[in-house]
């Protein structure tokens, strides 16, 4: 037998369920579970996806099995809705809905009213006694099969629109008499008429199968293929169809329409939150047509409405355990249920929800992960516009447009309208917003300098878009209402002109163009971190709080962070961090007091001139330890020994270079000979890293004992202290084994003189693709591996980060011959590549060999689920993405 093409529902039965959302799309598997519940749900039939691929297949042809289930599925709903299509006495108007197994909001096609033609018209007439009713019924459907069904344009239909109200001295559509609205209908279809080159189709049959079909195009259509494209939802199935009978909310001042969130979804808290309209149907209130009204106003004007809405929000919630997103509409007081679906939300309200269902124990730990995106954590971190400027700028009229929200962020700055302007800008040291109709890739200088991007043109995927994104940049595209003069260096806006050098701020979180400057303040996240906020007072940090704890009992990935002070550790720390996976020595070296005796040790020709410099940096590295070590009581530190080459710490002008010989005693031009000898072509790939370990040895000996050393010394304070010391840059077995040995011996001597006992552990980064592919060799002298994908990333790809940003990687993206920055992304194929065979060889020989990340990408949440699932036990981010990291982490475990 051929496979089953419809379900029906109504009366509270439904052949189809919540689970049916592949086959019966999302609207459908809403409609029929809404039934199951007992909510008032116009009774309707859906028509399988796989019916659309059917038809898509058969050159949009429907399959003939159809007919006869489309005849009994018509039937039952007669029988449901007591009424009879295209005939009878009380004659049936149905919706023909779109819907598929995706959320595709306003991409596709409906049509309402279906079923109309003159006989029904007057059977209604007489029946309702209703005459406006009816032809306002009438005409909207006639507007809406022709657009929809026959892609006649719409502006002759909103002109004739127009003029009748014009005729008749209406301001809106609803004070237009049923007069006018019978011979609007007739012109509508006089314009029906006029396109096709045939008449208006009366017969209800047909109405019916062209709107299916027509359904079904729609999800081929330009829009809905854009949007799954950008939102990378596939084309395979298609949609359903819902057939289902009309309910009327345009039947007078007791009837209505409106949309409703059961929780407000810009900020999660627990009311319901929508807007209606009375006497209108379907979309208008979304269309703009008439301002429509909070849901608060409905409470006192339509308190039975208003009160079976709430007792819908309880059961579907309690139902669905989630946030959903409402269509509805009311017949002379009677509510009824046209849609449900999982409300999208901001940040603030995802996390703020999930927190409050887990307090309630209606989700699992699990849920809860899986209800908060890591980049919207990321956006609860990131800097705000100071609040109580925005609310001025609000009432002072100063918001003078909205675009699309590309790149959260606030930034504020002079206007300038291109990239050069935008360069000089940032040299004077006051970064600006670049505003331009749309950017290209010349313009990437530019964009980078600028503290913001504001477009008129295009959307979520242009190039500007794309492009901040990537650099972490406050972003807004296409803002429409900008008229933006580029040759005259101005934009006009509401009749307002902004010209080059004028302050603006965009607020890349809600898509906001605002006039003037604004402040920015940190986060509240960022305050109770950073302890200028009481935890206690702070909704949004308790509530991250909860979801995090939940998702630490997810998953199974460490959570480290890279610091290389005991400020930034002890930010990790109160972020969660379950260690510091990277500490750069190298760091500590640049501060005034220390670069002295760097330089020093540096240029000092002889074996014990170093060393006698390399005493002097060894309290200063002690006391850095010591500092990090309390900070992290308890948790390992991995501690990395110097890797840049030494020529970064080097005087460069002249000036420096004589202030400096003068200080260590050395005849000018013997220093200047010096540092041009550390002079390196390539230094990246030069003498750095392990390498310098393997010349100068007492480096890596002064380094280790000042570890060993402070670890002792915290120790004695009964601070329990886990340190790792980590060699960089290998590339062969050797290096480590005879640098391991160094170590070993200095960190041994120490603790003999101290008659200490400390654990201590030797390991390696894998940067050098030659490391990773000889793993199982460099692993017997290891006791972990760290990756350092940046590093890794560079020498795979053959790429110099620093380069290749500002030169040709925006290219390579926009190109479609890099997917993603892959400095940003970790690239799986190339580096991940290596990093799982590295992992695989090191535990060959070691079965237990630790493994972690502390390249850049250990906080990205793609890479972080990558990470996952080669196996490594942790990764290590910078402090303010470690809550990022625990929740991609646990979200990575998920799946
Ligand atoms: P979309 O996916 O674009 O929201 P819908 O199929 O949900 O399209 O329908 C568009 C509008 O028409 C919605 O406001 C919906 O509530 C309304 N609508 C759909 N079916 C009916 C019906 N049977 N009775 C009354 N209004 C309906
Ligand atoms: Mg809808
Ligand atoms: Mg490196």
């Amino acid at each position: 037998m051929d496979k089953r093409r419809i379900y029906s529902f109504g009366n509270g039965e439904a052949e189809g369920s919540a689970g049916m959302v592949a086959l019966l799309g999302g609207k459908g598997a809403g409609l029929q579970e809404m039934t199951r519940l007992g909510i008032p749900v116009p009774p309707g039939f859906t028509i399988t996806t796989e019916t659309c691929d059917e038809w898509s297949k058969a050159e949009r042809k429907l399959p003939e099995g159809l007919f006869p289930e489309l005849d009994a599925a018509l039937a039952r709903l007669e029988k449901a809705s007591g009424k009879t299509f295209g005939t009878g006495e009380n004659p049936l108007l149905v919706s023909v809905r779109s819907g598929a197994a995706v959320s595709m909001p306003g991409m596709m096609e409906t049509v309402l009213d279906l079923g109309m033609n003159p006989d029904v018209a007057q059977t209604l007439e007489r029946r309702t006694g209703d005459r406006r009713f009816v032809w306002d019924t009438y005409r909207r459907f006639v507007q809406m099969f022709s657009n929809v069904v026959a892609n006649v344009p719409h502006e002759p239909f909103e002109k004739a629109l127009h003029d009748a109200k014009a005729r008749a001295s209406a301001k809106q559509d609803t004070d237009l008499d049923a007069d006018a609205l019978a011979r609007l209908t007739h012109e509508f279809k006089d314009l029906y008429r006029r396109h096709r080159g045939r008449a208006f189709p009366d017969d209800p049959r047909e109405q019916l199968l062209a709107a299916i079909e027509a359904v079904f195009a729609s999800f081929w259509g330009k829009k809905a293929m854009d949007y799954r494209r950008i939102e990378k939802i596939s084309d395979s199935s298609g949609t359903a169809v819902t057939v289902q009978a009309m309910v009327f909310g345009n039947t007078g001042p007791r009837s209505g329409t409106g949309v409703a969130f059961t929780r407000d979804p810009s900020t999660g808290e627990d009311r319901l939150y929508g807007e209606w309209l009375a006497n209108a149907q379907g979309e208008d209130v979304v269309a703009g047509i008439r301002t429509p009204r909070p849901v608060a106003e409905m409470e006192k004007e339509l308190p039975e409405v208003h009160q079976a809405l709430l007792q819908v929000k309880e059961t579907l919630e309690e139902h669905y355990r989630d946030v959903q997103d409402l269509e509805f509409t009311w017949e002379d007081g009677k509510l009824y249920l046209l849609q449900t679906r999982r409300a999208k939300r901001t940040a603030a309200a995802a996390v703020r929800t999930a927190a409050e269902f887990l307090r309630q124990r209606k989700i699992d730990p699990r849920e809860a992960v899986s209800r908060v995106e890591p980049r919207q954590l990321m956006q609860l971190l990131a800097r705000v516009f100071d609040v109580k400027e925005v609310a001025r700028a609000h009432k002072e009229g100063r918001v003078v447009a909205r675009g699309l929200p590309a790149s959260p962020g606030a930034a504020s700055g002079p206007v300038v309208f291109n990239p050069e302007d935008a360069e000089a800008q940032a040299k004077a040291g006051k970064p600006a917003i670049l505003v331009r109709r749309m950017t290209s890739p010349e313009d990437i200088a530019g964009m980078a300098a600028a503290a913001g991007l504001l477009t008129s043109v295009g959307g979520m995927t242009s190039h500007a878009a794309v492009v901040a994104r990537g650099m972490g940049k406050c972003c807004i595209v296409g803002c429409a209402a900008l008229r933006i003069d580029e040759e005259r260096n101005l934009f006009t806006v509401g009749g307002r002109e902004v010209r080059r050098g004028d302050r603006i701020s965009i607020d890349g979180f809600t898509g906001d163009v605002i006039l003037g400057e604004l402040a920015t303040q940190d986060s509240e996240v960022v305050e109770v971190v950073q302890g200028r906020r009481n935890a206690a007072s702070s909704r949004v940090f308790n509530d991250i709080d909860m979801v995090l704890r939940a998702a630490d009992t997810v998953r199974r990935l460490k959570v480290r962070a890279n610091a290389d002070t005991p400020q930034d550790a002890q930010v990790a720390r109160v972020l969660g961090a379950e260690g510091i996976g990277l500490v750069r020595t190298e760091h500590m070296f640049f501060a005034e007091d220390r670069i002295l005796p760097m330089r020093e040790m540096i240029l000092a020709d002889t074996v014990p001139a170093r060393k006698k410099a390399l005493e002097k940096l060894l309290p200063y590295q002690r006391d850095d330890f010591i500092g990090i070590f309390r900070a992290m009581a308890g948790l390992p530190v991995t501690i990395r020994l110097l890797d840049p080459p030494l020529h970064e710490f080097l005087p460069e002008t002249d000036a420096i270079q004589r202030a400096v010989a003068a200080r260590i005693g050395m005849d000018l031009k013997e220093l200047q000979e010096r540092v041009s000898a550390h002079q390196e072509l390539n230094p990246m790939l030069g003498h750095r890293g392990c390498r310098l370990g393997v010349s100068h040895p007492e480096i890596y000996e002064m380094q280790a004992r000042a570890v060993i050393e402070a670890a002792c010394l915290v120790s004695a304070e009964d601070v329990v202290v886990r340190p790792e010391i980590m060699v960089p840059f290998i590339g062969v077995a050797r290096e480590l084994e005879i640098l391991r040995k160094l170590i070993v011996d200095e960190a041994e001597r120490v603790l003999a003189e101290r008659g200490e006992k400390i654990a201590y552990t030797v390991g390696t980064m894998i940067e050098i693709p030659r490391a990773a592919i000889t793993a199982d060799q460099i692993s017997r002298h290891a006791d972990f591996f760290s990756f350092g994908t940046n590093d890794l990333t560079q020498m795979t790809f053959g790429i110099s980060r620093d380069d290749a940003e500002k030169a040709f990687l925006p290219d390579y993206e926009a190109k479609g011959i890099l997917p993603e920055n892959p400095f940003a992304v970790l690239d799986r194929d190339g580096v991940g590549g290596l990093v799982k065979i590295a992992v695989e060889r090191g535990r060959m020989e070691k079965p237990k060999l630790k493994c972690g990340i502390c390249g850049e990408h250990g906080g990205d949440p793609s890479s972080i689920a990558f990470c996952h699932k080669v196996g490594l036990d942790y990764v290590s981010c910078s402090p303010y993405r470690v809550p990022v990291a625990r929740l991609a982490a646990a979200r990575a475990a998920l799946t």
